[in-house]
């Protein structure tokens, strides 16, 4: 089938109707019901930008094997170059959201690659499992599905193995010659409800009592008996206002309680069984802690980006970049997100350290492929994500916590957008429409930083009807409701 585009995803969720609930309700169509069809939408942007012509090829890649398209994720990584191409994928879908997405559909594609490039260790339960991993990398790959995964068991009581604890955490109950069935709870997948597959694997540490719980496969999640709980999420009828609340209302990735009931799974879709050992090396035997740090830093960096043009937006907004102290923190928060081209330095930058200096350095080291391995561990321990998350929290925090500096008391005072325009004329109402122009939308505050860049073209689009009705509900008159849709379209 080779890449999807938007509808095409959308068309999948509504071909497979999956048991979620929500609020006590069970939902029809993910597609449409308020909770999740926006980041449905977002997701579908996200696959559209696989086939268009101007990102195709930052996006995706040739098969050699088949001679289709698929997503650059699942790209195994031979040269530098390769990592080079995958971080620009990876960066390029991060900017489609301001690095707000965690779980875009890139995260498990890095993990499944990771699992199918060790097949050998997956061999070591039986020849079947190596094969079942690889056939099933190529599965998702050919036909761009969009996977979850829930590798945590509720929290009841952490002082007892999953087998003290019966009847609750996932586990096999039953085998036959053509497949087995699990049975019991777990957490947390992310995005799980609009997902085409679920993947299950184990976080390390089960002990060797736990044998039943030690499984690794893949369920659609449309097959029968799988249930998903989903957490309250920021809406549950959609009328929140898209002036106050842009990014909430468009990239809430809502996680859910996953529950498998008597649910079967066909031999070829089992990549462990049964095997503490294996289950335990799994993260230090196969790359998908490189590859997925990779894959997250990117999208890190991006949201960093972002935070910092908050900032630097906000202090604009009431003159305060004009202070010395307020041009030193903002320059503190920017040395972490600026491209460090000469240094490489780690504490000269995250994206230097992302991107440039040591993932090339790693590659060379690794030996049949190319790992972003060291490039992301340094000073961070064994761990590749470690390092970075140093940098990321520092990063970060310093964004947040300039802007939040600079707005000062301004939070307290702010009323909604129907307050702000439903009188206009007033000194007090102009000031905040003024400062709500400029600093309340974060996307148009960071349009500037992002659009700056050489060579980016990374525009954000609301969805089709997105804040009508609050234009509609909050403006007093069709000449502001489309002054404030032409603002909002043109802020994004
Ligand atoms: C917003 C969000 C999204 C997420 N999305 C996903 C997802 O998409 N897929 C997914 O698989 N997971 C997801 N997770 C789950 C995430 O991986 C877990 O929250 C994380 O691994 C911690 O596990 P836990 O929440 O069960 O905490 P616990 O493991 O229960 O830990 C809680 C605390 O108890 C202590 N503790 C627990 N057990 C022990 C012990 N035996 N000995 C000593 N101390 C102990 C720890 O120190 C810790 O501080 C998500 C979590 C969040 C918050």
């Amino acid at each position: 089938m080779g890449v999807r585009n938007g509808q095409q995803f959308i068309d999948g969720l509504k071909a497979n109707p999956r048991e979620v609930w929500i609020n006590g309700e069970r939902i029809e169509d993910v597609t449409t019901h308020p909770a999740f069809s926006r980041i449905v939408r977002q997701l579908a942007r996200l696959y559209d930008a696989q086939v268009d012509p101007a990102t195709r090829d930052t996006l995706t890649y040739e098969v050699p094997e088949t001679g289709q398209r698929a997503g650059m994720a699942f790209m195994p990584a031979k040269t530098a170059e390769d990592l080079r191409r995958r971080r620009d994928a990876f960066y390029h879908w991060a900017s489609m959201n301001f690095g707000l997405m965690g779980r875009s559909p890139d995260f498990l594609n890095v993990s499944l690659l990771a699992f199918a490039e060790a097949r050998e260790v997956f061999g070591r339960g039986g020849q079947r499992y190596a094969d079942n991993i690889v056939n099933y990398y190529e599965y998702v790959r050919d036909n761009d599905l969009f996977l979850s995964h829930a590798l945590i068991t509720p929290q009841n009581d952490r002082t007892k193995s999953s087998a003290e604890q019966k009847n609750l955490h996932m586990r096999v109950v039953k085998e036959t010659d053509s497949g087995i069935y699990v049975q019991g709870a777990r957490m947390v997948a992310t995005l799980g409800a609009v997902a085409d597959e679920m993947l299950m694997y184990c976080l390390p540490g089960i002990p060797e009592s736990d044998a039943d719980h030690a499984l690794s496969f893949a369920v659609k999640v449309s097959d029968p008996g799988v249930r998903q709980i989903c957490r309250e999420p920021y809406t549950l009828d959609g009328q929140r206002s898209d002036f106050d609340h842009p990014l909430s209302n468009n990239f809430e990735e809502n996680d859910s309680l996953l529950i498998f009931d008597n649910v079967f799974v066909p031999w070829e879709r089992v990549f462990m069984y049964r095997d503490v050992a294996l289950n335990n090396a799994l993260y230090t035997e196969t790359a998908l802690r490189n590859y997925t740090a990779h894959q997250t830093n990117t999208r890190a960096l991006v949201k960093m980006q972002f935070a910092v043009g908050v900032a630097m937006a906000v202090a604009r907004s009431i003159g305060a970049d004009k202070f010395l102290h307020v041009q030193r923190m903002l320059g503190e928060a920017l040395n972490g997100v600026v491209p460090q081209e000469r240094s490489g330095a780690f504490g000269g930058g995250m994206r230097a350290h992302v991107i440039r200096h040591r993932a090339a350095r790693a590659a060379a080291a690794s030996g049949a492929s190319h790992l972003p391995s060291d490039s992301l561990s340094e000073g961070g321990g064994n761990h590749p994500d470690r390092g970075c998350r140093r940098v990321h929290d520092d990063a970060l925090g310093r964004g947040f916590h300039c802007a939040r500096t600079f707005r000062g008391h301004q939070p307290l005072l702010q009323g909604c957008r129907r307050d702000v325009f439903a009188r206009p004329g007033t000194a007090v109402q102009a000031r905040l429409g003024s400062f709500r122009r400029g600093v309340r939308h974060p996307a148009a505050s960071v349009r500037a930083l992002l659009c700056r860049r050489p060579g980016s073209d990374h525009r954000f689009e609301l969805p089709p009807g997105a804040g009508r009705r609050d234009d509609a509900a909050g403006e007093r008159g069709a000449g502001a409701g489309r002054r404030s849709r032409a603002r909002t379209q043109a802020s994004f």
